[in-house]
């Protein structure tokens, strides 16, 4: 038996909004992740096998590496078809904000979601929510929201409609938001669902092989570039630093999501406790950080890089000005000491 996690007076409201409505939209964060896009996914192929018209928006484009997953080319990235992502929402009767607490994480969408009149019901394991939805499922404990869309559903008694295709989705959210189960991942109820997964007729061994380790040799080499030549270690603040310049990313012919992964590496070396990756985009400088244990990655991204995210794993964006990101790292160092200091 799964322990209970989401209220009995969320899944009374859920159940209420899901009965009054017929089209349904699923939407999630910006440069979406497995999770945002599983999590959507899955629900979205449940919902359609209840006779539910739901459609999947995103704010761009998924990422090359969630290319084999059942549904993914249903998927309207609003940055694609502004139109028919902005039709969608106004005819919405419903719409579901999966891995996401914030407005401004869907990014160039936000005013459109903002706008809708529909019912919106937030299903996230984020910090912190934001009170736009009119639903509020967040539980920051969950592993993924993939997770918690398949404990929703359960309590929805939608357990039996759950197909190949939408476990598929779930597993792989599930995955990849717990580096294939190498962190967050110790709550036994996970196993439990792998096995209801499984025995729908997920591929575990092929789902991995897709979207975890299946690259092109200049993702490869990105990344072992990144690593020889552009990481820098702090051994006093037990600290990593990876700077990746617009140049070094059109060397290796970068795409969305081809540095997925990278920012997790230098925690493998000894004694590392916190990793930073700054990626140059056209338009902003990315933020993407790592911590292990108690060390508050989520505070840092909030105080200094305009994010947040979780304990262990946060990011944010700066202006697009690379010297003055590198000087605003540097100005986390005490900040770094100081969470140091506390985990001992
Ligand atoms: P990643 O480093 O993989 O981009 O993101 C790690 C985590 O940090 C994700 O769970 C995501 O929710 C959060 N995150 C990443 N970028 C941002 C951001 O710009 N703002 C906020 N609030 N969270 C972010
Ligand atoms: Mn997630």
């Amino acid at each position: 038996m799964l322990k209970q996690i989401i209220s009995e007076s969320n899944i009374r409201q859920v159940r209420k909004l899901l009965e009054e409505s017929e089209r349904i939209v699923i939407t999630c964060h910006k440069s979406p992740d497995g999770d945002a896009i599983g999590s959507s996914l899955g629900l979205a192929h449940t919902l359609s096998n209840i006779g539910k018209e739901a459609k999947v928006v995103t704010p761009d484009r998924p990422p090359r590496s969630l290319r084999c997953l059942p549904g993914i080319k249903d998927v309207v990235p609003y940055t694609q078809y502004p139109e028919f992502a902005h039709q969608l929402m106004a005819d919405a009767d419903l719409i579901f904000c999966l891995d996401f607490n914030a407005l401004y994480r869907v990014d160039r969408m936000r005013d459109e979601l903002a706008a809708a009149s529909c019912p919106k019901i937030m299903v996230d394991h984020h910090e912190g929510p934001e009170p736009f939805a009119d639903v509020i499922i967040s539980h920051p404990a969950q592993s993924s929201t993939s997770v918690l869309v398949f404990r929703l559903l359960c309590r929805l008694e939608l357990f039996d409609r759950i197909d190949r295709k939408a476990a598929t989705c779930i597993y792989t959210g599930m995955m990849t938001d717990t580096g294939n189960f190498t962190y967050n991942s110790n709550d036994p109820d996970l196993y439990l669902i792998i096995s209801e997964l499984l025995h729908k007729g997920v591929n575990k061994d092929e789902i991995y092989k897709k979207v975890m380790n299946t690259k092109t040799s200049d993702v490869l080499k990105l990344h072992s570039y990144a690593i020889a030549e552009k990481m820098e270690i702090f051994p006093e603040l037990q600290t990593a630093l990876i700077v990746l310049r617009r140049d070094d990313l059109k060397r290796f012919d970068y795409h969305p999501g081809d540095d997925e992964g990278l920012v997790n590496v230098p925690l493998g070396i000894e004694n590392m406790v916190y990793s930073v990756y700054l990626r140059e985009d056209s338009n902003q400088i990315k933020v993407s950080t790592r911590s292990v244990g108690n060390f508050r990655a989520d505070l840092i991204c909030q105080d200094f890089y305009n994010g947040g995210g979780h304990i262990n794993a946060a990011g944010g964006e700066l202006p697009p000005d690379l010297d003055a990101a590198l000087e605003k790292f540097r100005s986390t160092f005490p900040a770094i000491k100081k969470y140091l200091k506390e985990k001992h």
